[in-house]
């Protein structure tokens, strides 16, 4: 009887102590053997000649919304598209769909759909709402990896935002449920609401009035408030889609001063400008929104410093029609990308950093795994779920509309190119991805907090 279920031969793996030519052997969707020399041990041998084997992505930031709206996207169609582009887990936020997973009774929905319907593994955050805090607890048990709260209006009638008392209320409640962290969408309601009320009523609702309606200084402020709470109430908190230097350095201060604290930002905020605004429209429209080319350039210093801890791709997906009409404050917020976090990250941060394929490695699997407390996954070991993809970097791969697997075919990343290609990707040892098709064999499971 041969020793593997599936082999990977003759690539170059990126282990947790660097990258190196060796095959790697996989029996119960487990990591078996990292060797050299595995061929003919067998049942099934994959050629990664030419190719690097990465850990499999794990994207904290992903909004599925299934089940109620699964029109915009649902787990099927999301967990396709991360599959093609080597990611092996998603991590669903708790806003977008109907219930918003906020109790424990949405929970075991959400749950139930995405072991039905999602291809990949995922992991679920809770809720943190106003009116919610007596049943932290439970979904702790249940298993989700962390909380997630507004700052500034979350666009979602369900999901209303926290003001400061009840942030506080609640970290003192998630202070307590160990392991537990809280995401903060870090934008300031105050002065958010107040700039969007003038250009709104002053009937100035183009892009650019919207992009003067978020400026830095909301992030700062709120930013500033969450590392005030963490630090007195001893939440750990996870500051989502950080678009700014300025953002970062309060938080690399905030280490320094032991405040439980990590910072996440976004492909959108490292290869896209306010220029893709123009050429895109509310395809584009994010929040944070896209910051001008100076600013970008601000946040790549602070990614070269290793200041940033995960990158995640806040994949926000709706229907066409919400993309569409005159007034850019209307039109929904959120930027289609599940598929290519990994391709643009990989292919990014190797242009313009020095930094090896294990140093990205961490910010889109170890890091989230390890923060978040995933077991077993997060890097190319023996005895970690077999979660990888066998990828290279080679050409020009154009991103085109036909190429998504969404719901919604739209994405502000269409016509951008990069390098690097995913060619096979294996959850827990099963291929869901190879050679351009998806592979539909079974479903993810459910990746319960720690256990
Ligand atoms: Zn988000």
């Amino acid at each position: 009887m041969p020793d593997f279920d599936t082999v990977i031969l003759r690539g170059t793996v990126v282990g947790p102590t660097g990258e190196y030519p060796m095959d790697l052997g996989i029996a119960d969707g487990i990591i078996q053997a990292i060797e050299k020399d595995l061929s003919g041990q067998a049942n099934h041998e994959i050629l990664a000649e030419g190719c690097f084997v990465i850990p499999g992505i794990i994207d904290s930031h992903v909004h599925i919304n299934e089940p109620g709206n699964t029109d915009w996207e649902g787990f099927e169609t999301g967990s396709k598209a991360a599959a093609a582009g080597g990611t092996t887990c998603i991590i669903d936020m708790p806003i977008n769909s109907l219930p918003t997973t906020i109790n424990a009774e949405a929970f075991h929905k959400k749950k139930e759909h995405g072991e039905n319907n999602c291809l990949v593994d995922f992991a679920l955050w809770g809720g943190l709402v106003p009116d919610n805090i007596g049943q932290l607890e439970s979904l702790w048990e249940l298993g989700v990896i962390g909380f997630k709260a507004f700052m500034s209006n979350s666009g979602i009638k369900k999901f209303p935002c926290v003001d400061t008392t009840s942030l506080k209320k609640g970290m003192k409640a998630i202070a307590k449920l160990e392991g537990m962290v809280l995401a903060l969408h870090a934008e300031d309601d105050a002065l958010t609401a107040k700039l969007s009320k003038q250009y709104i009523q002053s009937g100035n609702t183009n892009y650019t009035d919207f992009l003067n309606s978020r400026p830095i200084e909301a992030e700062l402020i709120a930013i500033k408030t969450a590392i005030e709470l963490s630090g007195e109430t001893g939440c750990p908190i996870h500051i989502v889609h950080v678009s700014c230097a300025e953002g970062i350095d309060l938080i690399t201060e905030a280490k320094q001063n032991k405040v439980d604290i990590t910072a996440e930002t976004c492909p959108h905020y490292l290869c896209l400008t306010t220029e893709a605004l123009d050429q895109w429209g509310a395809i584009a429209k994010c929040a944070p929104p896209l910051r001008n080319p100076f600013a970008v350039e601000a946040l790549w210093e602070k990614f070269r410093k290793g200041e940033i801890d995960t990158l995640g791709s806040d994949h926000s997906p709706c229907l066409d029609v919400m993309k569409k009409g005159e007034d850019f404050f209307k039109a929904w917020g959120g930027i289609s990308g599940i598929q290519h976090l990994a391709t643009i990250s990989y292919s990014l941060i190797r242009e313009k950093t020095n930094w090896s394929l294990l140093d990205i490695s961490k910010l889109l699997s170890t890091h989230p795994a390890e923060r978040f407390q995933l077991p077993r996954k997060g890097k190319l070991e023996v005895g970690m779920d077999a979660d990888l993809c066998v990828a290279n970097f080679k050409g020009r791969n154009s991103i085109s509309s036909e190429g998504l697997y969404y719901k919604n075919k739209h994405s502000p990343y269409v016509g951008l190119h990069f390098p690097f290609q995913a060619k096979e990707t294996l959850v827990r040892g099963r291929s869901v991805f190879a050679d351009g098709t998806i592979q539909n064999n079974g479903r993810g499971k459910f990746i319960r907090f720690r256990i």
